[in-house]
This record gives structure tokens, C-alpha cells and sequence, in this order.
């Protein structure tokens, strides 16, 4: 299948290409379009051509087109899936690109549902105020590599169903699925409404620069978020930042470590780890330490990971070769430093960016692969003996996206869990999402969040009517 740009509803096709690689085998998925500046400039005048019209469409228009957009998606969730995970990597089953490309159709039906109606702030014989929201203009959308629709569609959706235009990029490592779904929206969207470019990062930068967008929304790592900031500036762009997280989880204890082994396992592995809020320090303590130890490794072993087009994995490659070297750094110091590795530890032969399922006990502080984000199959198990001591560690961390507590009293951790300086906290589970309940970071972890009415309110502005 040939990708192209999508500008202005139409397909335009690049003159140069970079081949997008399979990170389980190294075989072509596709070849990205390399996009120019005078794209991106084209692509951006378009958006700002549909705006005049898009953002003057009816509310209840807008939300058929999203329903539509959904239903799309769902037509072809199948030859999308299969893209995802030619580019990405992860698994067709579990919590892998089916699930990716389900999540997307059932967030854009939700997205599609919300309202922000008009709300009145004073009727009364001093007069009427109204709070009206509207659309900002022309919204650029930079998105990361480990769910590169889902998170496409989490830009895009809101963006368009409050009367916004969109000019989106998509990761250089997993550009085809965006394209293809963009290419999809086209079908159903009036031209200009959303607009694809691809290319490296400079072309990142370009957009995140460009004084014709009015809002910048932007996942991926802290280190590119303070970069988006900072372009903002000269033109006052709004923007929302989902960034890194070095999520901490707490299991107290009186937790039952059998019974909690699954889902401490799928909030720390889902998507290989490459999840940004994915649980990366666990603390647990030294009363339960070892029976979580060996729960969790029995429970790792009979996860089969693998070539992601293979039905029964359940796991799949590292997505890129940066990432990988990344992942085999963080343990090796890690071993250096004292680390015990309960299993895996080192690369799987043959070809693929495969890293083992990696648990490294008898770590603390101090170690990149506890301060940092990993953001790959390795989790340090961080032994300690306070519950109180274990609460300061797990704040004492400048990320803040999602944190959890673990306990058989759900009341006692729900009190810890609050505690937890982070956007989202969890009791006895780690990461899950959903489009009714707002997500995002503190700390350096983001600005801003997504989903529910929360989210859908950072694609608009205040309009106060005094009438
Ligand atoms: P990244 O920051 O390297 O790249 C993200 C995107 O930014 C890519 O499209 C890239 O081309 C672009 N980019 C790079 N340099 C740029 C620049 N100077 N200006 C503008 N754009 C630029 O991140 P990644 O490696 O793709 O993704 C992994 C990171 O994303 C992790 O830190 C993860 O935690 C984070 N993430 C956060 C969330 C969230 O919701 N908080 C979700 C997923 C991923």
C-alpha cells in the first residue's frame, strides 16, 4: 500500500520517502512520505481555509461526523490493526493493536456523545451573562510511537468536535497507521478538517513553531514537551502536554501477592512496558517482598512474547532500536548497582528489538531504571520496610503522570493513593483509561488533560456574553 500526505482532503505524494520498519523482523511496513516545509505550509492554509466553515457547523453536525469517523474505523479495524502492528510492533491479541484500534472507535463514539453546552451565569434584572466555549483555529498534533492511533485520535477527535481544524504528525517510527486513519476521516470530513504531514523531527519543530497554528497538543517525552513550550511562546500558542511518567505503585502489606499479581503485571507490561502510564517503580514490602517476587514471575511465564503478526503472543518486540539500547543500559547498571534479576536480564537471540519480560528486585534509588523512565520491559522492585517511608520515595520523582496503591483494605489505599502526587491514582490497579474521566500529568509530567468534558474544554476558549 502507497502512503501519502493528506492536505486539503487530497492525497499528495512526496518526492523523497524513509522506509518504516517492523521492529519484530526488520521487513518494510511502508514508506513514510517525507514532507516539506512548503507541505506543512500548505497544509496548515487549509486548515485555516476549513476553519471559516467547520467551526461555524452545528454542533449536533459535528457529532454525526465523529459517529461516522468511528463507524470508519470500525469498517476497517481489521486492515488497521494489522498496519499498527506491521509498524509497531505490539500484538494483534490481548492489549494489542485490536485493542488499539477498538479503544479508538469506542473513544471517538464517546467523544462524540459529550456536550458542552452554553451555561448561564446570572439571569436575573442586572442582566445575563453566558459562558459560550468556542473553537481556538488551526490545532497541531505531534504524537509518539507506542500507540500512534489511539493517541492520534485523542488529538483529533475533540479538536474537530468542538470546530476545530487539524494538521497532525505523527512519529517518525509509526506514521502509517495515522495516515491511513486520516485518510479515512477524509471520507466522512469536509476537506482541510484534518490534515496529515509526515516526516523527522525537524518537521516537528516546524509545526510546533508555526505562528499559523493556534494550539499545540502534544504526547511524547518531557525532553520534546519543554521544546513545544518553549516554540509556543512567540505566538502565545495554547497548548496541552501529555508527557513521560516514572509511575510508582505501593503495595502494602496486607495485599494478597497471588491475587494481585495479574494486574500489577499488565499495569507495569501493557504494550511492553511502552506505556506512559505504565507502573515503573514498585515498592513493595519487606513482610510480602519475596511472594510478590515470585508471583509475578510465575505469572510473567506464561505470557508468550513474540512476532506481533503471531495470534498467540501476548507481548511484543521493543519498538525501535534507540528504545531497545535504552532498555539494556538501565538493567546493566542496574546489575552493576546490586540488582538481583528475577528473570530475563539480558536480550533474546534472533532477530527483533526482543527484550525479555525483566524483573530487577533488591534495587533502590539512585539508578537510572528507578529515577528514570524506562519505558520497556523492565521493572525495578524496590524493597521497603515503612509504609510512610515508602510514600515519600514514591513522590520524591519530578514525573507525576499515575500512581497506585495495593492493599486488601480498598478504603486504607484509597487514602494512600490520594496522597500520590500524580494526575491519576489507582487503588489495586495501574493505567487503565477511560473517555469519561479526565487523564493527565502534574508535576513534569504535562499540562493540561484529555478526555471527558475536562478534556474537550482545552480545544476551546471563553467567550463571557453579557446580553
Ligand atoms: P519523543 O518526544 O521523542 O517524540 C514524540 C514526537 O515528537 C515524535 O512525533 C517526534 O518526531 C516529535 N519531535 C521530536 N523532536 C521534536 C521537536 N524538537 N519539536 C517538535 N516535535 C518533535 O517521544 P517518543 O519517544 O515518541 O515517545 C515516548 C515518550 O512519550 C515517553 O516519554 C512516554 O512516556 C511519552 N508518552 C506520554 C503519554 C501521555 O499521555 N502522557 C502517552 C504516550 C507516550
Amino acid at each position: 500500500m502507497a502512503f501519502d500526505l493528506i492536505i486539503d482532503g487530497v492525497r499528495r505524494q512526496t518526492a523523497a520517502h524513509t522506509d518504516v520498519k517492523n521492529p519484530s523482523t526488520g521487513a518494510v511496513a511502508g514508506r513514510m512520505p517525507m514532507a516539506t516545509t512548503q507541505d506543512l505550509d500548505d497544509a496548515i492554509a487549509a486548515a485555516a481555509r476549513a476553519f471559516k466553515t467547520w467551526s461555524q457547523t452545528s454542533d449536533a453536525e459535528r457529532q454525526a461526523a465523529c459517529h461516522a469517523i468511528a463507524a470508519k474505523i470500525e469498517a476497517h479495524a481489521e486492515e488497521l490493526a494489522r498496519l499498527i502492528t506491521a509498524e509497531q510492533g505490539k500484538q494483534l491479541n490481548g492489549l494489542g493493536s485490536r485493542f488499539e484500534v477498538g479503544g479508538t472507535a469506542a473513544w471517538t463514539h464517546a467523544t462524540a456523545d459529550m456536550q458542552l453546552p452554553v451555561s448561564v451565569l446570572q439571569d436575573n434584572e442586572q442582566g445575563r451573562i453566558e459562558l459560550h466555549r468556542k473553537p481556538i483555529g488551526v490545532i497541531g498534533s505531534i504524537t509518539p510511537w507506542n500507540w500512534p492511533m489511539l493517541i492520534g485520535s485523542w488529538h483529533i477527535i475533540p479538536a474537530v468536535r468542538t470546530g476545530n481544524t487539524v494538521v497532525i504528525k505523527p512519529s517518525p517510527y509509526t506514521p502509517l497507521s495515522t495516515i491511513r486513519m486520516v485518510e479515512l476521516m477524509n471520507e466522512v470530513l469536509p476537506p482541510g478538517v484534518v490534515n496529515v504531514v509526515s516526516g523527522d523531527d525537524a518537521l516537528g519543530a516546524a509545526l510546533s513553531s508555526h505562528p499559523g497554528i493556534a494550539k499545540m497538543v502534544f504526547t511524547g517525552s518531557t525532553a520534546t514537551g519543554r521544546k513545544i513550550m518553549a516554540s509556543a511562546a512567540p505566538t502565545l500558542k495554547r497548548i496541552t502536554l501529555e508527557l513521560g511518567g516514572n509511575d510508582a505503585g505501593v503495595v502494602l502489606p496486607d495485599a494478597d501477592p497471588k491475587a494481585i499479581a495479574p494486574d500489577l503485571f499488565w499495569g507495569a507490561f501493557i504494550n511492553g512496558g511502552q506505556t506512559c502510564a505504565a507502573l515503573k517503580r514498585l515498592y513493595v514490602h519487606d513482610s510480602i517482598y519475596e511472594q510478590v517476587c515470585n508471583e509475578l514471575v510465575a505469572f510473567a511465564s506464561t505470557v508468550p512474547m513474540g512476532d506481533g503478526l503471531d495470534e498467540n503472543n501476548q507481548l511484543g518486540p521493543i519498538q525501535n532500536a534507540m528504545q531497545f539500547k535504552r532498555v539494556v543500559e538501565l538493567v546493566e547498571e542496574a546489575k552493576q548497582a546490586g540488582g538481583r534479576i528475577l528473570c530475563g536480564g539480558a536480550p533474546l537471540a534472533g532477530n527483533g528489538y526482543f527484550y525479555p519480560i525483566t524483573f530487577v528486585a533488591d534495587v533502590q534509588e539512585g539508578i537510572r531504571l528507578v529515577d528514570e523512565e524506562q519505558f520497556g520491559p523492565a521493572l525495578p522492585i524496590i524493597r521497603y520496610t515503612d509504609v510512610e517511608d515508602a510514600m515519600r520515595r514514591a513522590n520524591d520523582n519530578p514525573m507525576g503522570l499515575g500512581g497506585s496503591v495495593w492493599s486488601s483494605d480498598a478504603a486504607k489505599a484509597k487514602v494512600l493513593a490520594q496522597r500520590l502526587e500524580c494526575g491519576t491514582a489507582w487503588v489495586n490497579k495501574h493505567g487503565g483509561i477511560q473517555p469519561n474521566a479526565p487523564f493527565g500529568g502534574v508535576k513534569q509530567s504535562g499540562i493540561g488533560v484529555e478526555f471527558s468534558e475536562e478534556g474537550l474544554k482545552e480545544y476551546t476558549t471563553v467567550q463571557t456574553v453579557y446580553c
